[in-house]
């Protein structure tokens, strides 16, 4: 099993003795979770004890990024069972703070990156991106792994995060991890437990309306405005409430009017009080 911690100072501690134990060129790899981890977390526990000596996993329910009327106090912990599967993929260290250990009464700091943070899930979710990008700075300092890994299921999320990294010049390399789907082409979301079987076959419209669409821009369509509302009827259509479907930019992430070599689609719905949200990378 990994050895588990909860403060600031016994992660420092325990990396101290870990990298005294490693070769002198053993690197860190980090992977920031909120736990109820699934096989997609695992892909990112795995590429980093692939590439790095050392594995490190944080598992912190981050409050400052729900706003109050969202999941947080529903929000599936299941410690032991991720232990399990860090135990499993090879983690050397988890890290599981306390609320109060990362947001101590005295706390009074934000890390915001602007642009980017107002687009998309910034719109929907407001307040979400600041406390994402609150938390990970606080995460990269006290880790300070050469290399920290994250999914592209949560794209917005990792553009925002490689901004940040390149602003702020912290010197920790960002590894995206493709999206682990299940069979039938659901991304594996911890929020997939919420839905009920009827909502769990309706959120299918999601990575199929992606596929569809990828497909009709790489014979051609060109009309981004009919692809966009063709996509929204059917995820409308299948039962879900969509926020959004867009066409955009890979790194500005703003809409686009035309097609270009490189497009990422994002979407984002409700099936039933449950959000999910998923994505596909196109080339032309
Ligand atoms: P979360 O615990 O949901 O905050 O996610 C922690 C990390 O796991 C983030 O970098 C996510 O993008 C990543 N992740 C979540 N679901 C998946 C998935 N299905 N495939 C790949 N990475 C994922």
């Amino acid at each position: 099993m990994p050895r588990l911690v909860e403060t600031v100072e016994e992660t420092r501690q325990a990396l101290k003795d870990l990298r005294k134990k490693a070769t002198d060129e053993a690197t860190v790899g980090f992977v920031p979770t909120m736990g109820a981890l699934h096989r997609g977390h695992a892909a990112l526990i795995d590429a980093a004890q692939k590439e790095n000596e050392i594995v490190v996993v944080s598992i912190f329910v981050n409050p400052t990024q729900f706003a109050p009327e969202e999941d947080l106090d529903q929000y599936p912990r299941t410690l032991e069972a991720d232990l399990k599967l860090c135990d499993e993929y090879g983690t050397d260290l988890v890290f599981f703070p306390k609320s109060t250990e990362m947001y101590p009464d005295s706390f009074n700091s934000q890390v915001n990156v602007e642009g980017l943070n107002e687009l998309w899930e910034g719109e929907h979710r407001p307040t979400h991106f600041q406390g994402v990008t609150t938390v990970v700075s606080k995460l990269f300092n006290i880790v300070q792994a050469e290399r920290a890994y994250f999914g592209q299921k949560d794209y917005q999320q990792q553009a925002i995060i490689r901004q940040m990294v390149r602003d702020l010049n912290i010197p920790t390399e960002i590894v995206n991890v493709p999206t682990w789907r299940d069979e039938d082409g659901l991304a594996l979301s911890s929020r997939n437990q919420y839905l009920s079987t009827e909502e769990r076959q309706a959120a299918l419209i999601l990575s199929q309306t992606l596929k569809e669409t990828k497909t009709e821009l790489q014979s051609g369509g060109s009309i981004l405005t009919d692809l966009k509302q063709k996509a929204q009827q059917q995820i409308e259509q299948a039962g879900l409430e969509p926020d959004y479907f867009a066409i955009a930019h890979p790194e500005t992430l703003k809409e686009l009017a035309v097609p270009q070599p490189q497009i990422v689609l994002l979407v984002a719905a409700k099936a039933g009080q449950t959000r999910l949200i998923d994505n596909m990378l196109v080339e032309l």
